[in-house]
């Protein structure tokens, strides 16, 4: 698994952005993200700009993408 196979989610509530399986950010929500964590929207790339580089990344999804 790398970080590049995982599109960005957030959960609307907390924030936290969330790394989604690419395979499964194209069906329809819910989503749930790596970690369990459900979401609430997918946008753009987990190692992009709404994912690692957002203000608050899910610490455990990084872990799990290993990025
Ligand atoms: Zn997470």
């Amino acid at each position: 698994m790398s970080s590049s196979d995982h599109a960005a989610g957030r959960n609307q509530s907390t924030g936290t952005a969330h790394a989604v399986l690419s395979a499964t950010a194209d069906l329809p929500a819910p989503w749930a993200a790596v970690c369990g964590a459900s979401v609430d929207v997918v946008q753009g790339k987990w190692n992009g700009p709404r994912g690692l580089g957002s203000a608050d990344p899910c610490r455990e999804c990084r872990r799990l993408t290993g990025s």
